[in-house]
């Protein structure tokens, strides 16, 4: 379906849970998010009720978010039951990564199509300090395990981040010329914890190719300009939300775990789905779609969402 700027919205990221077993400090406050009553949160049923609705009204891919996904209870229904729709193209999931050494294979066998898995540093030092409860051997562990239940096109998603890691550049890039990966860069937005950080923490999606002339353009992707290092078997993304934003042409749509559909990220129009079946839900969605901001403010200065980044999911 088309939004009221001509836009063809055919995605949908759906947020299962608002928790995490990570406190990743521009994410969430260090004592995590109190957890709701079990009815606060879409249930299985609902999950594959809202999804089912949103790809009849032109939905063709679907990203599980969160909060981390993977501590769901009752992902794997979620997955086998979106993975049922007729008419839905690409299943998907956004991951910390910690929990795949479980559940990579079982999500595989689930019906998901593709993994996004979100590394900040390659450091363990570094790694434990970012996220407060993760291990980076979790991580690593998690994105072997991808790869061996046939999870190929792994895509990393590392979050630019001004005097922590972007000393890192260059050891992220390294791990494209063996690895048929793509490593994406992604500005941090100013919301939740971090609106507040020091200016010095926000690098522009240039800085990485300021430093590495080298990068090849290749043919953008969804929001990812892409690039390659001359012989890499991987390539590289910058997603560039801040300085580069792709209001114009952003497909999305998504709905919080706690059933509010969510025609941007940044904006504070929300519509609440839950309770609603059949007709009535499609027309919500509709209604979500039609209403779709035409573009954030985030270059202005901060979020407009007083959401929290686990709440919406990325
Ligand atoms: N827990 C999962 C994970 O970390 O991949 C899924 C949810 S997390 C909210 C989705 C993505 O949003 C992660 O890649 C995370 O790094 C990113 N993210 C969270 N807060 C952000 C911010 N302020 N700016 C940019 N990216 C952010
Ligand atoms: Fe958890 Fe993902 Fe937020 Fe980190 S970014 S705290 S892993 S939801």
């Amino acid at each position: 379906m088309q939004d009221a700027y001509g836009r063809q919205i055919d995605y949908l990221r759906l947020s299962v849970t608002d928790l995490c077993n990570f406190r990743c400090q521009y994410c969430m406050p260090p004592e995590g998010v109190k957890k709701q009553q079990h009815r606060a949160i879409l249930s299985v049923e609902e999950c594959a009720e809202i999804a089912g609705a949103a790809v009849r009204c032109g939905v063709g891919k679907i990203r599980l978010t969160g909060g981390e996904p993977l501590v769901r209870r009752g992902i794997l229904d979620i997955c086998r039951r979106l993975r049922a729709l007729p008419g839905l193209e690409e299943l998907c999931l956004t991951t910390n990564g910690s929990l795949l050494p479980q559940l990579a294979g079982p999500l595989r066998d689930a019906g998901v199509d593709r993994l996004n898995i979100s590394l900040d540093t390659l450091r363990p030092d570094r790694f434990s300090r970012l996220t407060r409860l993760g291990r980076l051997e979790d991580a690593l562990s998690g994105i072997r395990a991808a790869e061996e239940a046939g999870f190929s096109r792994l895509k990393l998603d590392t979050v630019l981040i001004g005097r922590f890691n972007d000393d890192e550049i260059g050891d992220f890039l390294q791990l494209t010329l063996d690895h048929p990966w793509e490593v994406r860069f992604i500005e941090l937005m100013p919301m939740g914890p971090c609106a507040a950080w020091d200016k010095g923490c926000f690098l522009s999606g240039e800085t990485v190719l300021e430093r590495y002339p080298a990068l090849e353009p290749l043919e953008s992707q969804g929001v990812a300009r892409r690039y390659r290092l001359p012989g890499a078997k991987g390539s590289v993304g910058l997603i560039s939300p801040v300085s580069h934003d792709f209001c114009g042409s952003c497909r999305r749509i998504r709905v919080t775990a706690d059933g509010h559909l969510k025609g941007c990220l940044h904006s504070r129009e929300e519509i609440p789905l839950r309770g609603l079946h059949g007709a009535e839900l499609e027309a919500a969605i509709r209604q979500g779609i039609a209403q779709k901001p035409e573009r954030h403010r985030l270059a202005l200065g901060a979020s407009d969402t007083p959401r929290n980044m686990n709440q919406i999911g990325g």
